[in-house]
């Protein structure tokens, strides 16, 4: 795999922009939001103003159609501010990519100049009470009506579900896996709020209800039997892609917070930044935050040159950067001791967010296993020592 990791002035440019942006509009607010367990309506009003829901739409459509590494370094800057605002350019992400992939034009020209504008929130709906990491246990049903379809079944863990517009949402159509695109307002959805989540807070969760849930002809997005394979295969890979940059932002935040509270901490008569068990965990996040980052450049280079090694490449970015920004976390919190576990330091939020952050987009067993086996297929050729018995 060629690796390049120089960003072009246009890319640094937009990294110093939502640098800024994090710094001014998001970190001061975070821990509140996270208290509340929401985002304020006129956050969506202020994000959606600068154009930053319509990152993964097309130009034609009014999106800001940015290339792989810029979208990667929004969420990287976003992520080390609220992993909350990075999960809601996620799962709005995933519905708008969907949506210009795989709809028809007239889906297209109805959602994405609406995606695009924050006038309509995306949220995406497969998990179920019986289906999460096996996908293929998807239990929601659909049938066709003369006008439409009717739609069955429950949804759970919806990011920003509370808030959502059009949810992409995936059933079974005569068994066969299906996307749709179902409108808030569709008769016979109920949705209810999660509340008390571990991390992700402000990410305003919500459960789906469909009971005989009617939606239109041109809700069906793509063909049938390919909800799975080809819409929500594309739309998870993008969601992974955001996880990833989202925890490279998360890890550095938590360096960050480590390198400024061992200056100031003194205990034995020295500060904290003297005392070696202290360096051993700042190195670990230093390197393991530039690492991920490394990774993700990688996978935003191969995505953006429409390679097929982008597939893998993001597996190894997410399964490194949601491991690394978890490890940091929790080492941010020793850093600074009691202080880590209370409410006046951020790295308590940190650590609920990141464990999160091993558990969506494909959680580390899973990626840990498919991570493994393309490695037996990856495996040189060449005759290399078993070890065993010797003659
Ligand atoms: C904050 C949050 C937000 C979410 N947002 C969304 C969303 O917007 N949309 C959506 O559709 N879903 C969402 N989810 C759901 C998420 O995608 C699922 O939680 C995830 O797919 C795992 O499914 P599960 O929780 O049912 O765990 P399970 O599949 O029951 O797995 C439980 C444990 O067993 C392990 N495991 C399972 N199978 C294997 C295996 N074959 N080998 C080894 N280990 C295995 C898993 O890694 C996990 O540790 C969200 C979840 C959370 C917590």
């Amino acid at each position: 795999m060629a690796i390049r990791v120089q960003l072009s002035p246009r890319q640094a440019e937009a990294r110093a922009e939502y640098e800024s942006f994090t710094r001014e509009a998001v970190v001061p607010y975070a821990d509140a939001w996270d208290r509340e367990e929401r985002i304020p309506e006129a956050f969506f009003k202020d994000f959606a103003a600068r154009g930053y829901l319509g990152a993964a739409v097309p130009p034609e459509y009014g999106g800001g159609g940015l290339d792989a590494v810029t979208f990667g370094l929004l969420n990287e800057e976003l992520g080390r501010g609220c992993s909350s605002v990075r999960s809601l350019v996620t799962v709005h992400g995933m519905a708008s990519y969907a949506v210009a992939r795989w709809g028809t034009r007239g889906q297209r020209e109805s959602w994405l100049p609406r995606l695009a504008t924050g006038e309509a929130i995306g949220a995406f709906a497969l998990t179920e009470p019986g289906a999460g990491s096996d996908v293929k246990a998807l239990a929601a049903t659909a049938r066709r009506t003369g006008d439409g379809y009717r739609l069955d079944g429950e949804k759970r863990w919806t990011t920003f579900g509370q808030r959502a517009d059009v949810y992409l949402l995936f059933a079974r159509l005569d068994g066969r896996e299906t996307a749709f695109l179902v409108p808030r307002d569709a008769p016979g959805l109920t949705v209810r709020p999660v509340t008390g989540i571990l991390g992700t807070r402000a990410s305003m969760l919500a459960e789906l209800s469909l009971d005989d849930c009617r939606v239109a002809e041109d809700a069906l997005l793509g063909r049938p039997g390919f909800g799975l394979a080809a819409v929500a295969a594309t739309a998870l890979e993008l969601g992974r892609y955001s996880v990833a940059w989202g925890c490279v932002g998360l890890a550095q935040a938590c360096l960050d917070a480590s390198l400024a509270y061992a200056e100031r901490r003194e205990t034995f008569g020295v500060r904290l930044r003297d005392h070696q068990l202290v360096q051993r965990m700042i190195a670990d996040m230093a390197t393991g935050t530039a690492a991920a980052r490394l990774l993700c450049q990688q996978a935003g280079w191969l995505r953006q040159a429409r390679s097929t090694e982008s597939l893998h490449a993001t597996w190894l970015a997410k399964y490194h950067a949601s491991t690394t920004a978890f490890r940091s976390a929790s080492d941010a919190v020793q850093v600074h001791g009691a202080h880590g576990c209370g409410g006046e330091y951020p790295v308590q939020r940190y650590l609920r967010d990141a464990k999160v952050m091993e558990i969506i987009e494909g959680s580390t067993e899973l990626q840990q296993a498919t991570i493994a086996e393309s490695a037996y297929h990856a495996r040189p050729q060449t005759t290399v020592p078993t070890g065993g018995p010797t003659a």
